[in-house]
């Protein structure tokens, strides 16, 4: 129900369960985060309130600089820690909010390449489709949008994948997902409140858009594929 996104200068984790914590407000029944650290992805997820998620990092930490976080309010598998997110397939992790709709479609469409599902969820079937992209031969721009294509219903998205610690791809169609900008440090964020102790300078995506995100910069395209730039904003936090 709540994502976050992190190219940071600093240790991930604390940054995005601090995040979550700001979006705990929305309402949810499990959370987790990945981060890449020495190339590697790596992921902890807990159902239940952000502290059995918190005490889990302190027993099993994750270092690392770059990452996403979720809280989940389950809509298609029950409420259990494999069906928490970041869902991981291959070199991809993805944190979603909303409903795949066509995701049955598209579980067939991957058992028919072999591949078996692990969970319950509308979303595996986002991990699993870019990581057959990527596995057929797409860089993660490419395999991320070609799976964007494939996909109907509402959602936020952000990918982050594993041998790449600058880079995470954010999509919207539907529920908000914003871009926070830093100061050499790049966020991805379902709201502004989400984004507050990171940054105040922000862009949301408009529905259709995904943007490829690195410390740099955003890189943001429309539904048609077109560059586009999206306003940058300094919001208050005071509303
Ligand atoms: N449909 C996804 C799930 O049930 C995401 C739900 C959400 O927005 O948190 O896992």
């Amino acid at each position: 129900c709540g994502i976050i996104g992190v190219l940071s200068d600093h240790s991930a984790a604390p940054l995005l369960v601090e995040a979550l914590r700001r979006l705990e407000y929305r309402g949810y029944d499990s959370a987790g985060i990945a981060t890449v650290h020495e190339g590697v992805l790596d992921r902890r997820r807990a159902v239940g309130k952000l502290g059995a998620l918190a005490d889990l990092l302190v027993d099993d930490p994750i270092k690392g600089k770059a990452g996403i976080g979720h809280t989940r309010w389950a809509t298609h598998g029950a409420v259990t820690t494999p069906n928490a997110h970041p869902h991981v397939a291959g070199p991809v992790a993805v944190v979603h909010n909303g409903i795949i709709e066509n995701f049955q479609e598209l579980r067939k469409e991957i058992n028919d390449r072999g591949v078996e599902l692990q969970t319950e969820t509308d979303t595996e079937t986002v991990a699993q489709l870019c990581a057959l992209y990527m596995a057929d031969g797409m860089g993660p721009e490419e395999a991320a949008a070609a799976t964007l294509k494939k996909l109907t219903g509402a959602f936020a998205l952000c990918f982050l994948f594993d041998g790449e610690e600058d880079l995470l791809i954010a999509a919207r169609q539907g529920p908000p997902l914003a871009i926070g900008y830093g100061d050499g440090e790049m966020f991805v964020g379902s709201d502004a409140v989400a984004l507050g102790p990171l940054t105040r300078r922000i862009a949301y995506l408009e529905s259709g858009d995904h943007a490829v995100v690195t410390r740099a910069e955003a890189r943001i395209f429309d539904a048609e594929g077109k560059r586009v730039e999206r306003e940058i904003r300094t919001v208050s936090l005071d509303n």
